[in-house]
Order: C-alpha cells, then structure tokens, then sequence
C-alpha cells in the first residue's frame, strides 16, 4: 500500500501545548475539508509505500524526538495506509493532527495513537458549516479508547455566542482547549475576553498563537 506525502522532515511543534517539542512530521496530502484559511502545502507529492516511510522516518536519528506528528491535509484520509504503517513503528509515540471529523477512519487507528490534537471547525473562521455531529463522534471514539485529547480553535474576531456554547458543550471540562488567534483577524483584548467566557465553564483554556511562524519554520 502506498500514501501521497507531501513531505518528512524533524522540526519543532509549532501549536497547542507541546510547543517546542521535537518532532517528526509526516505531511500527508488530501484533505476532506475546505477552510478559507487553509494554508495547505501544494509541493508534489510522493508515493511511499510503509516501508520507505519507516526508511525515510529511520534515517532522521529518531531517538531526540519527542514524537512522530502525522500532519496535513489530513491524515486520516489516509487511514488505510495508516492502520497498516503504525504498527511497524515502535520507537516513537504518535502525535496526530486532525480535523476531527473523519471518526470512522479514526477508530481504525486509534489503539496505535498517543496525543490527538484536534481541531473544532466553527464557521467564523473556516466559512464551512461547524462539523458538530462528526466532532462529537470523534470525541467519544478518543474517550472510548482512553486517548490523550486536547481540542483547538482557530478564533477570530468574529466568533458567534452560538459557536461558544456548543465548543463548551463538546469539549465539557475534562479536555483542555486551545484558542489559536487566527493570523492578525482576532485583537489581543477580545482574545482574552473570549477566553473569560470559556473559562466559565473549562477549567483549562489557553491562548496560544502558532509560533513556527514568528520563527519562521516550517
Ligand atoms: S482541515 Fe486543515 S488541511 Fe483541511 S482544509 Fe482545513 S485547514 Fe486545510
């Protein structure tokens, strides 16, 4: 089986609370959604077989990374390949990076996965209908497996009361949820009065910006 990568490099986690980590990403191609934001990598692909994967994953001195993130796109469109790949790697706790929509897909891959660092998709900033039903699905699949998840949001300055209450209804408070100012679309003091609001009924909810890019890595 081969999967359509986009490209395999060790950097640093850029979001959400493991940032400054060492990881190995994997940038898979393909996407099931369509945010307006979407900054998405259009470099050719390459065709990889598992094999030349765990190759290319080996020769990146594995053992002063903190974890193998599986990026986009999103991988779990790649579930198939996925479900046959991750159990060849065993020296590396998986990081996945998701959209959180594709549940069934998720369920397939979920006992070989660690960290999931999940996106909650609202209509203010991604101009697609909010995916409430399938966010709430992939939740459970994570519960059920008794995965480590954290939910987060790209937030921008126009964030509706409506799109508030049901994160707050599907992160409940035993997830810690991330609100990642979408780039210059969300002022510092609505940012923390959005946060006020979350921490009514979250007990933990952070304000992190991605800082790959004031860092200018990729
Ligand atoms: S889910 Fe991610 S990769 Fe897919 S369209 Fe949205 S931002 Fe782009």
């Amino acid at each position: 089986m081969q999967a359509n990568i986009t490209e395999i490099f060790s950097s640093i986690q850029g979001e959400g609370p493991y940032i400054g980590c060492r990881q190995i990403f994997v940038r898979f191609s393909g996407c099931n959604l369509r945010c307006e934001y979407c900054d998405t990598d259009h470099r050719p692909v390459k065709m990889l077989t598992c094999e030349e994967l765990l190759q290319e994953i080996n020769s990146l001195n594995i053992i002063s990374h903190h974890s193998i993130s599986l990026t986009g796109g999103e991988p779990l469109v790649h579930s198939d390949f996925l479900s046959e790949f991750l159990p060849m790697l065993s020296d590396l706790k998986v990081y996945l990076e998701t959209n959180g929509v594709l549940y069934n897909e998720f369920r397939k891959i979920a006992p070989y996965v660690d960290i999931i660092s999940m996106d909650i998709k609202i209509e203010s900033s991604t101009g697609q209908q909010l995916p409430f039903e399938a966010h709430e699905e992939f939740i459970k699949v994570a519960r059920f497996f008794k995965k480590e998840i954290f939910a987060k949001v790209v937030v921008s300055e126009n964030i509706t009361d409506e799109e508030i209450r049901l994160i707050k209804y599907l992160v409940k408070d035993d997830m810690m949820l991330v609100l990642q100012p979408m780039d210059n679309k969300c002022p510092a003091d609505k940012l923390i009065s959005i946060q006020m609001n979350f921490l009514k009924d979250i007990k933990d909810v952070r304000v992190i910006p991605q800082v790959h890019k004031y860092m200018g890595l990729m």
